[in-house]
């Protein structure tokens, strides 16, 4: 038995399935999770000292790759200062005002620790404010687990949704309202009835399905026509697509928005913000309850500030935007020459590998049904290269600062002799 199959089965005897998280366990592609050890920059070395390229980076938060050297002395500070205060401190604040300068629609917000708070809590105020229950969501998207998000649609709209999950009662979801997405005659059809609309700002959670910025304005139109609110959950796409996420790409202003993952630095931060009326409302302000022990904590919230602050010093998204489209225009044309049939889905510093299919992929009952078994190869055959990609079929993957050309042109002839061996079941 290898060190990390030892390690396995003790994790299995420990947690549910060995992982506190279900995506960390390989049920999409098959066999047992690489423990790792350490990181550093775009790399990620396991038990055994086998380093790998990282393209999963967390899941998205290590928009400055591993350990930066600013977000590290940022926690350092934090730890040198004291970890938790459970009372007001000015590190939050300087967060908050960071954010609040940056994205002009979040006018107050509140800190929490996971993005599925956020949601839950902002779908809370969006209630309270219009005085609706129903909330309608769109096919495929993830907001967190939640209950009334843990819904996935049946074969129609409305009214004919199911849980996704065992434990997630009918009553909880009953207010849910699951919609395709791409369709403006479907949304059309069930917008009058239902509450705020939560959407993500790019569907990144079951591949990366970029949408039309007309769909998007529809539905942020007609949702307000309707008397509901528009959220938009950033939290993949927060200080990820652009310094001012997926809203400002798309020229989109939301009622209230989500973010996670980037603004914490790689430290379990979230928020959820929006206008002041709207956000006056949750406590002690106002009515609606929304508390947490471990709110805006000081290392989350120094890490979280000092990833910004470098992204903007270093000009990081433009930076992350042009190596990103560079690295993925290479690897489409490599793919070509070698006659595979592969497409890579880009936006902004976000790409997904994915079967080739005639026209875009915007809506989940459009991705190619090889999806998932060609994944699984292609994804153990990165592993052996030396390239850790999420261990999904459905999973984005993600570039960080630190991933310099050398790394993207060692990742590039990898993934591409990967594709090669994946070809041949
Ligand atoms: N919303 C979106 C768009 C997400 O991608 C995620 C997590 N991947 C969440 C919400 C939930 O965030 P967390 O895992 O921090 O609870």
């Amino acid at each position: 038995m290898t060190r990390n199959d030892q390690l396995f089965h003790r994790a299995l005897q420990t947690a549910p399935g060995g992982v506190h998280s279900p995506v960390r366990a390989f049920h999409g592609v098959g066999g047992t999770p690489v423990f790792m050890a350490s990181a550093s920059g775009p790399t990620i070395t396991d038990v055994s000292g086998r380093p790998y390229i990282d393209f999963c980076l967390s899941f998205g938060p290590l928009i400055l790759g591993h350990r930066d050297p600013a977000v590290w002395r940022a926690a350092q500070a934090a730890l040198e200062d004291g970890w938790s205060y459970g009372t007001c401190e000015p590190y939050s604040l300087a967060l908050a005002e960071w954010i609040i300068a940056c994205v002009p629609w979040v006018e107050r917000l509140r800190f929490v620790s996971s993005g599925t708070e956020a949601v839950m809590s902002a779908l809370r105020v969006a209630r309270a404010a219009t005085g609706r229950s129903a909330v309608l969501k769109f096919e495929g998207c993830y907001h967190g687990h939640a209950d009334p998000l843990l819904v996935k649609a049946g074969s129609g709209l409305a009214g004919d949704v199911a849980s996704s999950s065992a434990g997630v009662s009918n009553d909880a979801i009953a207010h849910t309202v699951v919609a395709p997405l791409d369709d403006e005659a479907a949304f059309d059809a069930i917008v009058d009835r239902t509450g705020p609309d939560l959407v993500e700002g790019v569907p990144a959670n079951f591949g990366l399905l970029p949408p039309r910025r007309e769909w998007l304005h529809h539905i942020a139109a007609r949702t307000r026509a309707a008397g509901a609110l528009f959220v938009l959950d950033e939290v993949i796409t927060g200080f990820r697509v652009a310094r001012d996420g997926a809203a400002a790409h798309y020229g989109l202003t939301p009622d209230l928005v989500c973010y996670g993952k980037v603004m914490g630095g790689g430290f379990p931060a979230a928020a959820y913000g929006g206008r002041a009326d709207l956000m006056n409302l949750v406590a002690p302000a106002g009515p609606v309850y929304q508390a947490g022990t471990l709110s805006a904590n000081p290392v989350g919230m120094r890490a979280g500030l000092a990833t910004l602050e470098e992204m903007t010093a270093r000009d990081g998204w433009s930076t992350l935007e042009r190596r990103t489209s560079h690295f993925t225009d290479a690897l489409r044309s490599r793919f070509d020459a070698a006659g595979l049939p592969v497409d890579v889905v880009t936006l902004s510093s976000i790409f997904w590998m994915r079967r080739r299919t005639n026209g875009d992929v915007r809506r989940i009952d459009r991705i190619p049904a090889g999806q998932a078994a060609w994944f699984a190869r292609l994804f153990h055959e990165a592993l052996a290269r030396g390239v850790y990609l999420p261990p999904s079929p459905y999973e984005v993957c993600f570039l960080s600062l630190a991933h310099d050309a050398d790394t993207l042109a060692r990742a590039a002839d990898a993934l591409v002799d990967a594709a090669v061996h994946a070809e041949r079941p």
